[in-house]
């Protein structure tokens, strides 16, 4: 793109609340078309850059999405790529952490701005949180800096904070702050301006042609572990056919119970070839395999740390490293190191 086009952005709108309206009839909450958005929204004309939008059809509540739905918003973003300097995505918040982290490890050499974003109430409602929401993502998916993307990742922008997307929770159902970043401090804050935290933001080294990693590999279990869980618990888990990893969502630091019949449960499950990441149930901190003895068994046996990752990234990152077919070492190389600013190996 020359420096004297006009700025572009495309705005992908899959469904969530931010475009919902009350079915008259039911007085459920569904999503509604794309234009009642931007007809509520004519600020975003005065931006004054050229601003075109995809619906999805169908629309969707963001609690039906799945890899399939994944693929589909990085195909549409794949295939627009060279025509606009940014894409705003308009998603559910209720997945909107996992969607955020599956496209942040499925592109490869981004350099470009994915900004996903939403609302807690419909873009109609007069106390809407949708309008700032939406043309501020659009003004950071446009930023610039000497003819470059100011942020080329995969980020949820949501009540005046810019997050990297990998590193988000929806935290609230209720308040306009609805995603928490307890381990990635924002990558901006607005107020009177848009503050960007510079250095924290990741640029890809050098312009590499961009990836997209389609292949996604769903046979992954979540399995969050509590005071009396028993062993057939994890056992009816780890029998399931052809499971390629757990993420074992630990206590504080990454500590679990060492009663026999625990540790032989997760050690069975890593004899068969299963990987078994070690993720915390904490919103803030880091998995310190060996700082307590109800951790050091663990690490012993092959649990892999899972340093400070969420779980959202934790099941996105395994499902596109399997997807790549990579083999069992390297798939345990990458999940140490960060690909996407997910993590902070110690
Ligand atoms: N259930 C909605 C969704 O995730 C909630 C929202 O948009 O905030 O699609």
């Amino acid at each position: 793109m020359d420096e004297h086009s006009q700025v572009s952005v495309l705005i992908i709108y899959t469904g969530g609340t931010i475009g919902m309206m009350q079915d008259p009839k039911t007085h459920l909450l569904k999503p509604f078309d794309l234009e009642n958005i931007i007809i509520e929204v004519p600020e975003l004309k005065k931006f004054g850059f050229k601003l075109d939008h995809v619906a999805f059809d169908p629309l969707i509540d963001s609690s039906n999405v799945n890899p399939a739905f994944w693929v589909k918003i990085a195909d549409t973003i794949y295939k627009n790529y060279d025509k606009y300097n940014g894409f705003v995505v308009l998603h559910g918040t209720d997945t909107m952490a996992y969607t955020a982290s599956a496209l942040s490890f499925m592109f490869e050499n981004l350099s470009k701005p994915i900004i996903l974003t939403g609302s807690q109430l419909p873009i109609g409602n007069i106390r809407t949180d949708g309008k700032e929401n939406l043309i501020s993502s659009v003004e950071i998916a446009a930023a610039e800096i000497s003819g470059n993307a100011l942020v080329p990742e995969v980020c949820i922008y949501f009540e005046n904070k810019l997050y990297r997307g990998n590193r988000t929770t929806k935290l609230n159902a209720e308040y306009f702050n609805a995603f928490y970043s307890g381990n990635c401090t924002p990558l901006a804050k607005s107020g009177v301006y848009i503050n960007y935290e510079y250095d924290k933001i990741i640029y890809p080294d050098e312009k590499e042609k961009l990836k997209l990693h389609r292949n996604l590999e769903n046979n992954i279990a979540i399995l969050k572990i509590f005071p009396g869980i028993s062993p057939e618990l994890i056992r009816a888990i780890t029998d399931t056919d052809d499971l390629k990893a757990i993420i074992l969502e630990t206590f504080g630091a990454g500590n679990a119970p060492t009663d026999e019949g625990f540790i032989c449960a997760i050690r069975n499950a890593l004899g068969k070839g299963i990987i078994i990441l070690n993720v915390s149930q904490c919103l803030q901190g880091s998995v310190e395999q060996g700082k307590y003895e109800t951790s050091a068994e663990l690490e012993r046996i092959g649990v892999i740390s899972g340093y400070d990752i969420t779980t959202e990234a934790a099941l996105t990152k395994l499902m596109v490293l399997f997807g790549k077919k990579l083999d069992r070492e390297e798939i345990i190389f990458n999940l140490n190191k960060s690909i996407a600013g997910e993590i902070t190996p110690i």
